[in-house]
């Protein structure tokens, strides 16, 4: 037996309604991996739902987003609930309630944190994305990538997305391997790449531009905060930071960034990206979660306390270990 062997294909087999769901303010490793794995499941014959908070503009290109459901979830009790690139219950937002009433409930993911809050966890912290432990699943179901090349590029995207274009730590062998299946698929790698991570509308530039300018730095961590203010008056939402934490660990100063945005009047939302030293417990400390270099947290206060109080945290870390 091996991390991958499944039981999905029986356990649909009778199934009649299916949902699928990925965490909240979904992001490329989401999308990709819930549509790949909806694609694959209507391909078998099933009417699958994607309960996604939203699909972001910059992945409508991805497969599959017709699958996406936009109704109201009161009414919905599947029989089989997929929760993928989800590290704890309370990350599928409102999708939680739907995921109380299944009969039957997977995991699917890859957070170092994630709590195997499922009737059957599939989890692999050391794969680079969920978009990965999708593909091995259905590989092990007979999946093949060469007659498929939708649910290729989803795959391909979710992976790019996560990885950081094959750079992140988690990025191993089987992720190149399987990029390389993916691409005898048929996959357009140069433009997945182009789309996923390097494409940025006009009002994000703007964006960045203020993120930099609030740009500080303090023993080895660089840090930002943006307000709503700041974010609305580009023209921008939450769904436009993409990039400006990346941006910041990249600084030869860096050992670690932190972007903190505020989401309401009483809470900031930060995500902490690390070069080596790892971050996640300190995020876990504050009732967020991720992986080991690289993390997300909610916190009351406003977007400036909520920077202080990480960075604080961080610096200890980086002198006292
Ligand atoms: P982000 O900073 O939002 O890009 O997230 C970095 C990583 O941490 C991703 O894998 C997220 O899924 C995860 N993450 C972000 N926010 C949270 C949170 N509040 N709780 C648990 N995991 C999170
Ligand atoms: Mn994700
Ligand atoms: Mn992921």
């Amino acid at each position: 037996m091996t991390m991958y062997d499944n039981n999905i294909l029986k356990d649909i087999e009778n199934a009649e309604e299916i949902c699928i769901a990925g965490h909240i303010n979904p992001d490329g490793d989401a999308v990709g991996s819930v549509l790949a794995l909806a694609l694959y499941l209507k391909r078998l014959g099933k009417t699958p739902r994607v309960l996604l908070e939203s699909i972001p503009a910059r992945f409508a290109f991805f497969g599959g987003t017709q699958l996406w459901y936009n109704g109201a979830y009161d009414g919905l009790v599947p029989d089989v609930f997929f929760a993928v690139d989800c590290g704890d219950k309370a990350r599928l937002g409102n999708a939680g309630e739907v995921f109380d009433r299944a009969g039957l409930t997977y995991c699917i993911d890859h957070h170092r944190t994630n709590t195997g809050f499922a009737d059957v966890n599939i989890i692999n912290a050391n794969a680079s994305s969920a978009s990965e432990i999708v593909f091995e699943l259905m590989k092990k179901n007979g999946f093949d990538p060469e007659k498929d090349s939708e649910i290729a590029a989803d795959i391909y995207s979710g992976i790019v997305f996560d990885t950081g274009g094959f750079r992140h730590n988690c990025t191993g062998r089987r992720t190149h391997e399987i990029a390389g299946m993916l691409v005898d698929g048929g996959v357009d790698t140069s433009v997945i790449h182009s789309r996923v991570l390097f494409e940025h509308t006009y009002p994000q530039a703007k964006l960045f531009g203020i993120a930099l300018g609030n740009m500080k730095h303090l023993d080895g961590v660089t840090y930002t905060t943006l307000t709503t203010a700041e974010i609305e008056g580009c023209g921008c939402t939450s769904e436009d930071l993409d990039g400006i934490v990346d941006y910041l660990l990249n600084l030869d100063i860096s050992e670690c960034a932190v972007l903190v945005t505020q989401r309401s009047e009483t809470a900031a939302k930060a995500s902490v990206r690390s070069k080596k030293i790892p971050i996640a417990d300190i995020v876990v400390s504050l009732g967020g979660g991720g992986h080991a270099l690289a993390a997300g947290v909610t916190c009351d206060g406003s977007a400036a306390e909520v920077a202080e109080k990480i960075v604080a945290l961080i610096v200890k870390e980086i002198k006292h270990g």
